[in-house]
Formats: structure tokens, C-alpha cells, sequence
């Protein structure tokens, strides 16, 4: 087995002839949090199939939560006019 296949997720599988052979899975996408709070995010789905459907539709969707980017976006409103 070739060395990059060995942390793989593997899975055991016994075909008709009785023969057991080892196949490598594919890893499963892990969850989206947020890169400032480190929550996790809701409605981001790696396996959607369109574009909509993988992520949130909203300024820096799918990496900030909202909360994250409300308050920023505050701090910039008040920096500039306030
Ligand atoms: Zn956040």
C-alpha cells in the first residue's frame, strides 16, 4: 500500500469469492466554524451541490458568522461617521 493511503480511512470489504480486501474510503468534510469566534456555522453544507447550498450567501458567508461580521461591521460604520 502506498504511503500516502495509510492515514486514509480504510474499510474492510468482503466480495463474493470470500476474499477480504482492504479499500480506502473518502474522508468525510469536517464542520465550518467561524474564524474569529470559533463557533461553528450553521447552513454550510461541503457537500451541497450548488453554490447556495455549500455556503451562506452573505458578505465573508461560510468562513465569519454573523454575529462576528455585524460586529464588525458596526466598528467600521463607527470608525468612519461616528
Ligand atoms: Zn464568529
Amino acid at each position: 500500500m502506498r504511503k500516502n493511503l495509510l492515514s486514509k480511512p480504510k474499510v474492510k470489504i468482503r466480495l463474493p469469492g470470500g476474499e477480504t480486501v482492504v479499500r480506502v474510503v473518502k474522508k468525510k468534510p469536517g464542520k465550518a466554524y467561524c474564524g474569529i469566534c470559533g463557533r461553528e456555522l450553521h447552513g454550510v453544507n461541503y457537500a451541497g451541490k450548488t453554490k447556495s447550498q455549500r455556503s451562506v450567501e452573505r458578505l465573508h458567508g461560510g468562513s465569519i458568522c454573523a454575529r462576528c461580521l455585524k460586529r464588525l461591521l458596526v466598528r467600521e460604520v463607527l470608525s468612519r461617521f461616528g
